[in-house]
């Protein structure tokens, strides 16, 4: 069930997703050869927390941290440790929410450490236009396959692949509700976008073939050929006129 939103409602998703853009601001500056993750995630908890949020992450299906930190050939989900140290030449991706007055803010961003390779850079300039060319599509009238398309041509055409088993979706109360918002489609075609709808688009595109392999530690998820992959998002809300980006500071 698509949950639609008043206007305060979204004022008060602003509000967390102001919180949890702030946080991922303050772990991707903490991004730098020889810091470790658990460090780059602490920095993103104790933000959320001095803004009087809770880490929407922290305990969610049993996740022990704020932020998900995936390294380079990770895709998601990477869970974050003192022994995981960041080297010079990775591209990092954090994902962190923030709760805040019962509302989600959901986001996420691939941070260079030092100097990247160029393929590197390209990979992640890519996945971030993507995702701005996904939010243009958000607007009231058009489908969700109008998001998805646009983010897999825009990908495609630029010899990227984009992960199929995991999509944005729905956000508000509760960090994932319907619908499902994947990075691929057709134009066209799936859920109609209508005001009031809040959802968070995140495109994940690897660098070689879109298949992913899941670690035995039941949270990592990593491209199968071993290749990048990077990772943005936005939370965004529908509404009579453009879309309104809620992540942003
Ligand atoms: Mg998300």
């Amino acid at each position: 069930m698509i949950v639609l939103k008043t206007l305060a409602e979204i004022k008060c998703m602003q509000e967390a997703g102001r919180i949890a853009a702030g946080a991922l601001k303050a772990a991707g500056e903490a991004v730098e050869p020889g810091v470790s993750t658990a460090t780059v995630n602490k920095m993103a908890e104790e933000y959320i927390r001095k803004h009087g949020a809770t880490p929407t992450f922290k305990g969610y299906n049993g996740f022990p941290a704020a932020a998900c930190i995936s390294i380079n050939d990770e895709i998601i989900h990477g869970i974050p440790s003192n022994s995981r140290i960041i080297k010079a030449g990775d591209i990092v991706s954090i994902d962190t929410g923030a709760t805040f007055k019962g509302y989600v803010g959901d986001n996420a961003a691939t941070f260079a450490a030092g100097e990247v390779s160029p393929e590197a850079q390209r990979l992640c300039d890519v996945t971030r236009e993507s995702l701005y060319e996904g939010i243009k599509m958000a607007v009231a009238g058009n489908r969700i396959g109008d998001i998805g398309s646009t983010i897999q041509r825009y990908c495609e055409e630029r010899g990227f692949s984009v992960v199929r088993e995991y999509t944005g979706h729905g956000v508000g109360r509760v960090m994932h509700e319907d619908p499902s918002v994947p990075n691929y489609g057709t134009p066209g075609r799936g859920v109609r976008l209508l005001p009031g709808m809040t959802i968070a688009i995140e495109p994940m595109i690897n660098q070689g073939v879109a298949a992913i392999k899941q670690l035995p530690d039941g949270w990592t998820v990593k491209t199968k050929d071993g290749k990048l992959s990077a990772h943005f998002e936005n939370t965004i809300a529908i509404t009579s006129g453009e879309p309104l980006i809620l992540t942003m500071i």
